[in-house]
């Protein structure tokens, strides 16, 4: 296995007091596997990756448990030398926003060519020779031309690119990406998602891909697990989830994605807002938000469910929902 996270804690000293932003959240990627982690905003999913990737590693966040286990070793029991090293050589991240990622005033080709400088050991020349070869790969036009322009001289979608070209520069193993095309329009969405695909497959990289947009991840993930208050709530095959979710919030999540044969229809929207992380819900956290919900719900906190050998549910009800 790849990535194996075991009941993963985190929590954040907030003047509320203690927000539980993640509570026991486990998940495996394999090697040319896509795991779209689902949720609203605040639910927890992008602090898990940034305690997966380490750069948690800063108060307020703090990992209070759990084990995060890359190509077999507990990178939370690394020191802290040791574990940039493993992460640096196997693990990237993109992020949503690339130009808050990118160094505005080096050209893109430089920031492109350092990497093979400083982690391959290469001449500045063959650094930017292997800049432009990248900047091919994610088809950005006229590479040659264009490495030597600084980041705000590209549209959103081709700076998306460009950090895309980043992260597969050194061919890492796994690549977690947090809400990367969530700032663009959506046919550009289309293509930079399609390109992540196609590079996924390429070198056989395992992929963990954050985002709010159920709709975003359904042609690119194997599997999908939906997050709610720092939470796995469902986990499952992205075919079975999109037959029948076995979850009542990820039924929600379903019937909110617009569809072309719907148009003109009022879009569907669950009802209230995630909880505040610093005040969990007792029994199912999801409860006051739940169709479905209850005297059970209230006061019993469901765990995850085996639905079939693949798939698990944190509802009570989960039968009933899968009937629908
Ligand atoms: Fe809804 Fe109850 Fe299932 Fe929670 S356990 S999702 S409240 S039906
Ligand atoms: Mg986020």
């Amino acid at each position: 296995m790849l990535l194996e996270v075991r009941d993963l804690h985190v929590e954040f000293h907030t003047r509320d007091g203690v927000a539980k932003a993640v509570n026991g959240v486990s998940y495996q990627v394999d090697a040319g596997e896509t795991l779209a982690i689902l949720g609203e905003s605040g639910c927890g999913k992008s602090v898990t990756a940034q305690a997966v990737m380490g750069i948690l590693d800063m108060p307020p966040g703090r990992i209070t448990g759990g084990e995060v286990l890359f190509q077999g070793r507990d990178l939370l029991k690394l020191k802290e030398e040791e574990r940039r090293r493993v992460r640096g050589a196997g693990m990237a991240m993109i992020f949503q926003d690339a130009l808050s990622s990118l160094n505005p005033v080096i050209p893109v080709g430089d920031q492109l060519g350092e990497m093979f400088v400083v982690h391959r050991g290469m001449s500045w020349k063959e650094a930017r020779a292997r800049a432009v070869e990248l900047m091919d790969r994610v088809r950005i036009p006229a590479a040659r031309e264009r490495v030597r322009q600084y980041p705000h001289q590209f549209s959103g979608g081709m700076r998306q690119r460009i950090m895309i070209a980043m992260a597969i520069a050194l061919e890492p193993a796994l690549i977690i990406a947090d809400e990367p095309t969530t700032a663009l329009d959506v046919t550009v969405q289309a293509q930079v998602m399609d390109l992540l695909a196609e590079l996924q497959r390429e070198y056989r990289m395992g992929l963990v891909l954050i985002t709010h947009d159920l709709g975003v991840v359904a042609d690119v993930a194997d599997r999908i697990a939906v997050m709610y208050a720092g939470r796995i709530v469902e986990s499952a095959p992205v075919y079975d989830i999109y037959k029948a979710p076995a979850h009542p919030y990820t039924r929600g999540l379903l019937d909110s994605i617009p569809r072309l044969d719907q148009k003109g229809q009022e879009l569907y929207a669950i009802r209230g807002l995630p909880p505040n992380l610093t005040r969990i819900p007792p029994g199912c956290a999801f409860h006051p938000r739940c169709p479905l919900a209850r005297g059970l719900c209230r006061a019993d906190e469901p765990p995850l469910f085996e639905v079939s050998a693949t798939r698990g549910s944190a509802c009570h009800f989960w039968r009933e929902c899968l009937d629908g």
